[in-house]
């Protein structure tokens, strides 16, 4: 029975506070908006909660054992004694509440306020807010749609079977497992591998195409498996899983390869198949808004970020690939500003991709091949990291910075395999959203030594004017 019910009135509601809907809600409100912003679960969304920086914390911990050998070779001794899981666990979860307690405190000096519960259009005005005893009806002017994403279930591997989890469970296991099989070989499967298999567990891949992490160029892959013994453990392309068995302790998944079945077995099934809007999404009632899911499972935006209905607008994983944090910020920004009257548009062109193996994996722009198509002309210039002073003194040196220029010298795109290639990254997109040519990045001034450097080494190259190899 439902024995709270109060009616509220704003200018803008936000469905859902991930990096897209906290920073739409945030940004509204500083334009002098009134803001409520609506959670269902945990402010911060997925991606300070059960993705990007839990993730990331647990691969900055699962590095321990490279650092300890190397500080050895350099004369501080040094052993690890016991690795303590559950202290690991706590300081991740330190970080995480740090970063949520941040949100919630920003949230609170714009005067947003936050609504607990799971919001559903009533019509195109009006949103249900329900929370256990209570409800909340909110009438609104303007609305934006953060609903995010979440895993991907695979018939026959459904995440409430025993032993079957994903991305998020992954994240508060209370030990590591001795072996683990991971479903999917995607950008999420393959971070997991990363700190599982740095943490001594063993990990069984079994990805479904021809190769793992086909959305990046195969010769990065290629370059990354070299370089990463770990990868190549038991990677199973081409192979399909069906279903779990249970043996004593042990999960065992099913799956065809070819005319093969494999039983492959671990403490438990990480399945990382991908992720979907479309749960989220058809909890929302978006047919009282006269809103519909497209045949992607994604919501239709303009570049102002609405939605075919002007007052109600959608950012973040709800309207489509790339699903990261860093567009759905972007989107949010804009979002905020167009609830607010401000002229704003998502025209960006370029969304770098980073993933956080070891090394790091960063792309921004055209790749060769695509270049290759595009221009008659390509110049290509790489730089190892071998040859880069501070890859040297950091004991990081895996890896490789490469630019893509088309013939007019004008840079097109930016491949990184290496330490701090998520920061580098930066400058390569910021050159590439401004149009830079490789003089450009070549002339300016790093500070030395740094891993960016590898840029302007790499434009060197590719204007055959390098100097350090
Ligand atoms: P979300 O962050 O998913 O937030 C949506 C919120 O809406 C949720 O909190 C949900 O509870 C709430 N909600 C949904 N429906 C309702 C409703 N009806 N009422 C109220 N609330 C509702 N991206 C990167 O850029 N870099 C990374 O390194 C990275 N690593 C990742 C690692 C993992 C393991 C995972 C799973 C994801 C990772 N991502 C990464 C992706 C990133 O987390 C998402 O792209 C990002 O969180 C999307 O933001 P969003 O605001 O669209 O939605």
């Amino acid at each position: 029975m439902v024995v709270g019910d109060i009616e509220t009135g704003t200018d803008v509601v936000v469905i859902g506070s991930g990096p897209g809907g906290y920073t739409a809600a945030i940004r509204a409100a500083q334009e002098g908006k009134d803001v409520i912003i609506i959670e269902k679960e945990d402010i911060g969304g997925t991606c300070l909660n059960r993705g990007c920086i839990p993730a990331k914390a647990l691969i900055h911990a699962s590095k321990f054992h490279e650092d300890i050998q190397h500080w050895n070779e350099i004369g501080i001794k040094a052993e690890c004694e016991h690795v303590n899981f559950d202290e690991i666990q706590e300081w991740k979860q330190d970080t995480v509440e740090k970063l949520n307690s941040g949100v919630k405190h920003i949230l609170d000096r714009e005067g947003v306020e936050v609504m607990n519960g799971e919001a559903k259009f009533e019509d195109e005005e009006t949103l249900r807010v329900e929370e256990a005893h209570n409800a909340e009806t909110v009438k609104f002017e303007k609305a934006i749609i953060a609903t995010g994403s979440q895993p991907i279930e695979i018939p026959g591997l459904e995440f409430e079977k025993e032993k079957i989890i994903s991305s998020k469970e992954l994240l508060n296991l209370e030990e590591v497992p001795e072996e683990i099989v991971v479903v999917g070989g995607g950008y999420i499967g393959m971070e997991a591998v990363t700190k599982l298999a740095k943490f001594g567990c063993t990990v069984k891949v079994v990805e479904a195409r021809e190769r793992v992490l086909s959305n990046f160029q195969e010769d990065i892959v290629s370059r990354l498996k070299e370089m990463t013994p770990e990868y190549d453990d038991e990677i199973y392309t081409s192979t399909m899983a069906q279903k779990v068995n249970y043996e004593e302790d042990k999960a065992v998944l099913i799956a065809e390869q070819g005319d093969e079945t494999l039983e492959i077995s671990g403490d438990y099934v990480l399945v990382a198949a991908g992720r979907t809007a479309k749960p989220n999404l058809e909890k929302i009632g978006l047919e009282n808004a006269g809103l519909e899911i497209n045949e992607e499972g994604f919501l239709n935006v303009d570049e102002q970020m609405k939605t075919s209905k002007e007052n109600i607008l959608a950012i973040g994983d709800a309207i489509g690939q790339p699903m990261l944090a860093h567009k759905a910020y972007r989107e949010g920004d804009v979002a905020g500003e167009i609830v607010s009257g401000k002229p704003a548009a998502f025209d960006n062109q370029y969304i770098p991709k980073a993933m956080y193996t070891d090394p790091e994996v960063g792309v921004a722009g055209m790749n060769p091949e695509e270049a290759e198509e595009e221009f008659d002309e390509v110049l290509i210039g790489e730089f190892p990291l071998e040859a880069s002073g501070r890859a040297l003194t950091t004991n990081k040196t895996n890896g490789f910075c490469r630019v893509i220029a088309s013939g007019d010298k004008k840079l097109q795109g930016v491949q990184i395999v290496g330490p701090r290639a998520s920061d580098t990254l930066a400058e390569a997109t910021l050159a590439l959203e401004m149009q830079a040519y490789l003089d450009d990045i070549a002339n300016t001034i790093h500070a030395h030594p740094t891993f960016p450097e590898v840029l302007q080494e790499a434009c060197k190259d590719a204007l055959d004017k390098s100097v350090h190899i």
